[in-house]
Order: C-alpha cells, then sequence, then structure tokens
C-alpha cells in the first residue's frame, strides 16, 4: 500500500506518517479501545493511541454511539447553528479546569493560535514567551529556541517561518524562573504559554515552586499565563490545572476531548474576556483572525459531550493513572535491574522513559539525550512484539479500555529489549 501510494506527498496522508519505524507506516485496518490490527491482520497492543487523540480508546462505544446519532438520526454535521450541546460541553470544562467562558475549535493548534490573538488583544503586548523545544502544535510563534545571546531564534527544522522568530517570541529554558522574570521585564510580553510539563521533548516535570512562581511572575509584569493541557490532560479529571492547583488566565486543550472527532477549546477567565471585549474594533465575528467554518460543529461538539460526560470520567482515570503508575514503576525496575541510565517521568496516565538520567529538567538537556538508532530499536523491537509506542519519542499513554495484563506484557518485552542492548557490553 505504501509502495502504491504514488499521489500522496511523502507516500503518506500526512507527512509525519513516515515518522513511524521500521521504513514504512503500517496500515491499519480496524481498532478498538487499545487494540489496532493492521492490513495483514497482526493485533497490537496500543500505549500510542494517536499520540492522545484516542485517550478515550479507539471508537470508545459511547462516544460512537453519540456521534451515530447525530449525523444519523438526528442528522446534520455542520450548519453555522448552536447546538445544546455547547453549553453542556463548557459546563464541563469549567467543572475540570476552572475557567468559566469558553470557545472551541477543530485542533488543539487553532485553540493556541487563536488564544494568542486574543492575548494580543487582551493585553496590547506584541510577544509570547515559550520554553526551549516545547511544541504547541504548527504554530508561528512557538517554534523557538534561544541564541547564544537569549535571544530568540527559529528552532532547528523550522519550516520557513514567518518572520524571524525574536520579531514575536521570548525563549527561555524550562524551569528557570530567573531567565522568565528577566524577559518579562522588557514589558512586552502578551502571554507566557506553556504546558505545565512538557511532553513533547519526553517529559520535563516542573520542580517544586516553578508552576506558582510562573503565575505570580506573569501577573507582575502584565502577562497572562496561558496553560495548554492537550497532553497532560493525563494527569487527571481535571489535568494538572486542577490537580496542582494553577491558575491559568487562558486554558487550551484539544485531541482526546472528541475521541478523534476533529475538536479542541480554549477557556478564558472573566478577566480576559473583559479586556477583550474592550476592543469593539477587532472583528471577532467575522474576518478578524479569529474563528474557523467548521469549529464548533455540531459532531464534534456531539463528541466532545459524551466522551467528556461519559468516557473521560473520574473512574475513568482512577483506572488509566493506575496503570500509569505501575507501567512507570516496572520500567524504573528493569532499569535499576539492569543499571542503564536512563530515566522514567509519569503524568498520571502518560509514561515516557528518556534515555539520560536523572530526569532532564529543561526541554535543552532533553533535547540532548535524544538518540535516534536508540528510538527506533526499541519502537521496532516493540512493534514486532505486538506493541506500538508513539513514534514520536517514548510516550506510552493508558486508556479505559488498557489492562493490568497489557502493562504486564509490556514490562516483559521492555526488559527483553534492555537485555538485547546491554548484552554485547556484558560479554568478556
Ligand atoms: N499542544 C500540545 C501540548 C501538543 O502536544 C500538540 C500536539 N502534539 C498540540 C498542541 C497540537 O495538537 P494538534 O496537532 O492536534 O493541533
Amino acid at each position: 500500500m505504501y509502495e502504491r501510494a504514488t499521489n500522496l506527498f511523502g507516500s503518506v496522508p500526512m507527512t509525519w506518517m513516515n515518522k513511524w519505524s521500521g521504513g514504512f507506516p503500517l496500515y491499519f485496518a480496524k481498532a478498538h479501545g487499545n487494540r489496532i490490527v493492521d492490513v495483514d491482520g497482526h493485533e497490537y497492543i496500543d500505549f500510542a493511541l494517536g499520540d492522545t487523540g484516542a485517550m478515550a480508546g479507539h471508537s470508545p462505544l459511547a462516544s460512537t454511539e453519540a456521534i451515530t446519532q447525530r449525523i444519523t438520526t438526528n442528522g446534520g454535521i455542520t450548519t453555522m447553528m448552536p447546538t445544546e450541546d455547547a453549553q453542556i460541553v463548557a459546563a464541563n470544562l469549567t467543572k475540570r479546569f476552572g475557567l468559566p467562558l469558553w470557545s472551541f475549535t477543530l485542533s488543539a493548534t487553532d485553540a493556541n493560535r487563536w488564544a494568542i490573538r486574543l492575548a494580543r488583544l487582551a493585553t496590547g503586548k506584541s510577544k509570547i514567551l515559550v520554553f526551549s523545544y516545547c511544541y504547541h502544535g504548527s504554530v508561528d510563534e512557538t517554534f523557538a529556541v534561544p541564541n547564544q545571546d537569549g535571544v530568540a531564534t527559529a528552532r532547528p527544522g523550522n519550516v520557513a517561518p514567518p518572520v524571524p522568530l525574536d520579531e514575536t517570541t521570548r525563549v527561555v529554558e524550562f524551569n528557570d524562573l530567573a531567565a522568565v522574570e528577566r524577559e518579562l521585564q522588557n514589558g512586552d510580553v502578551a502571554a507566557v504559554l506553556t504546558e505545565p510539563a512538557l511532553t513533547n521533548i519526553g517529559i520535563v516535570l516542573p520542580q517544586p515552586g516553578f508552576l506558582s512562581g510562573l503565575r505570580e511572575l506573569a501577573t507582575k509584569y502584565g502577562a497572562l499565563l496561558m496553560i495548554d493541557e492537550t497532553h497532560t490532560f493525563s494527569a487527571g479529571y481535571g489535568g494538572m490545572t486542577q490537580r496542582d492547583h494553577i491558575k491559568p488566565d487562558i486554558f487550551v486543550i484539544g485531541k482526546s476531548i472528541g475521541a478523534g472527532i476533529p475538536s479542541g477549546a480554549y477557556g478564558l477567565t472573566h478577566e480576559v474576556a473583559q479586556a477583550i471585549n474592550k476592543h469593539p474594533e477587532a472583528d471577532l465575528i467575522d474576518v478578524g483572525g479569529v474563528g474557523g467554518t467548521l469549529a464548533g460543529n455540531a459532531l464534534s461538539l456531539a463528541a466532545m459531550r459524551t466522551t467528556l460526560e461519559e468516557v473521560l470520567t473520574q473512574e475513568a482515570f482512577a483506572h488509566m493513572i493506575e496503570l500509569g503508575t505501575r507501567y512507570t514503576s516496572q520500567v524504573q525496575a528493569v532499569l535499576e535491574k539492569c543499571e542503564v541510565p536512563w530515566s522514567i517521568a509519569q503524568i498520571g496516565a502518560r509514561a515516557e522513559y528518556r534515555f539520560t538520567a536523572p530526569a532532564p529538567i529543561t526541554g535543552t538537556q532533553s533535547a540532548l539525550a535524544s538518540d535516534d538508532d536508540l528510538d527506533e530499536f526499541m519502537h521496532l523491537f516493540m512493534c514486532n512484539r505486538g506493541i506500538l509506542m508513539t513514534p514520536f519519542h517514548n510516550m506510552a499513554l493508558m486508556c479505559p479500555a488498557t489492562s493490568a495484563q497489557d502493562v504486564d506484557e509490556h514490562a516483559r518485552l521492555f526488559e527483553l529489549a534492555i537485555e538485547e542492548l546491554v548484552q554485547p557490553s556484558l560479554k568478556p
């Protein structure tokens, strides 16, 4: 199938699908719960879960029934009119994350893009502050790393940025509050945008006091705190925001909340909404640069409503987090037993090992621990034995359908992989 895909740029529907190990992507035939069956009939335990898009599991029954009812019994996918589901979803998001006002998008990328515009409007400031090696979707302002003078410059591989990064962005290392304060002192930062733990350069956890320090510094220098929980939602029912009492001004989420139907949302405080509303000249209704025709459509909202109310429940998170802890301690035990200098970090239902120890505390440290050959080996070893890991680094995610046996099977194979890796050095 891959060879026949001659009309696809890069031979795949989206170029990143070439990231799978083994020289070509597997094609899937079916996916239910945490199982994927490929077109050759092989079944896999899926710990990739669509890089969080399928955190609710593949085609969870309640969501698929609601989706089917929306598009067949009721009918209507996109009409330019609201459905009642929107308020119900927004109230559910408020219960989880605290912010009182919500707008909908079709992806986390768009939620970030539109919320950044609103942050600039609300504050009258032009720049955003991000952390080195962050990822928030294909958002121009975010692809920055600091150069030797601490000035934002395009990170390696950035495809044709529209303007030099220092015009839009300030960038420092995660966990470095002194650097955050130094940059905020310039007075031109509209929003500090971050995940509460970096998850796209391995996992980099916040050190004690870092997130509360960010909150204080943002307030002190008149910048908004913008928290992207697209991945860290794995921490629990209300993400890290609820668990760790973060108080964002703007909140962003996407991927998982629609069980795979394109969905995303951003939340605003009343204060941010008021600041936005002081600008009647900003066209928020038509072609002002915030919004999309299909955003907030009936299908997306029906999927979000049922996924949030019936699938990603408190009970589901309790199960997923217990398995995340089981996975983490099993990997840790193998690393200790085999004296492998790697580390593993957990965010609730998500865990990831990194080829360095102790665990990195900045994005740059974590980037330096990348090893493409080791990555390829681990992914292919697992894939050939029936386990899928996220193709970007070594993330594993638990969904409601994941079982303790699935996690134990990973541990068994992980130990075999490690034994194969360390064996040559043990030979006399
Ligand atoms: N924010 C975070 C934290 C992400 O990890 C991602 C995707 N990996 C995005 C935003 C963008 O999501 P999407 O590609 O679905 O727009």
